[in-house]
């Protein structure tokens, strides 16, 4: 007797449960005991958050300019190991670390992010998570991006989280998805959520993410969003992948030329 895929969830899930019982807690970047994130992969996430939109090919604004990204980290090595065990194996013991370093992001780009529209700036900031597919939110047993956001909102002050966004049915969960499958995946399925359509209107909103490739994510949520009268300022995501040929580094390069 083989075990279906469709089991192989739940079972994997509860063997965790109780393999969590007995196994003390180990890094979820490097596997080192004692914390969810031992100092060494926490300090990869608590540098000053650099600019990363030229990685996403997908951002171009209407305008002729490019949506801001601000990235925590470059997603390999230990961030990557950390950001997939947190989003996709069960590390949901990761989130308040990640909570912490996303809330000294906020604070750190709260005047960029303001200044990244034009207009007065007027009103609360939203800060609007990319949204997760049902069947993602109901694996991980919540929604871990909304957790961000929640953190990036304290961080940035005058701001409020509002999880405006949903996905459509008709796609499946990204995980295991190419670039070109995540970007036809989530083509036309971001909604806004109808109840919050009054507080978006002439808001200022900041999107939250958890991992930039290419774009595709934030542009659909943008351009939702923009469509119920927001401006979006900008992202603020966890970590970005490195384009294909660039070096390892680049993103500290890109952002201290010299
Ligand atoms: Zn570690």
């Amino acid at each position: 007797m083989t075990t279906t895929p469709a089991r192989a969830g739940p079972l994997r899930a509860v063997a965790r449960e109780l393999l969590d019982l007995v196994l003390p807690v180990t890094c979820a970047g490097c596997g080192a005991p004692g914390r969810p994130l031992c100092p060494g992969c926490l300090a990869r996430f608590a540098g000053p958050p650099r600019r990363c939109e030229q990685a996403a090919g997908r951002l171009d604004r209407m305008d002729g300019t490019v949506l801001p990204v601000w990235a925590l980290a470059e997603n390999d090595g230990a961030v990557r190991r950390a950001v997939i065990g947190w989003k996709d194996r069960g590390r949901a013991d990761v989130t308040p670390w990640l909570g912490a370093a996303v809330r000294r992001a906020g604070t750190a780009v709260r005047g960029e992010v303001r200044g990244a529209v034009a207009g007065p700036a007027r009103g609360t900031l939203l800060v609007v998570p990319a949204p997760a597919s049902p069947r993602g939110r109901a694996r991980r047993g919540e929604d871990l991006v909304g957790a961000l956001a929640r953190s990036a909102a304290a961080g940035l002050r005058d701001a409020a989280p509002l999880p405006a966004l949903r996905l459509a049915r008709g796609g499946r969960d990204q995980v295991g998805l190419g670039v070109r499958g995540r970007a036809v995946n989530l083509a036309g399925r971001v909604r806004v959520r109808p109840r919050t359509r009054p507080e978006l209107a002439g808001a200022r909103v900041l999107l939250v993410d958890d991992v930039l490739t290419t774009g595709a994510t934030l542009a659909a949520c943008r351009s939702a969003l923009e469509g119920a009268g927001a401006q979006v300022a900008g992202a603020l995501v966890l970590a970005v992948t490195r384009p294909p040929g660039s070096p390892t580094g680049w993103l500290e390069a890109a952002a201290n030329p010299g």
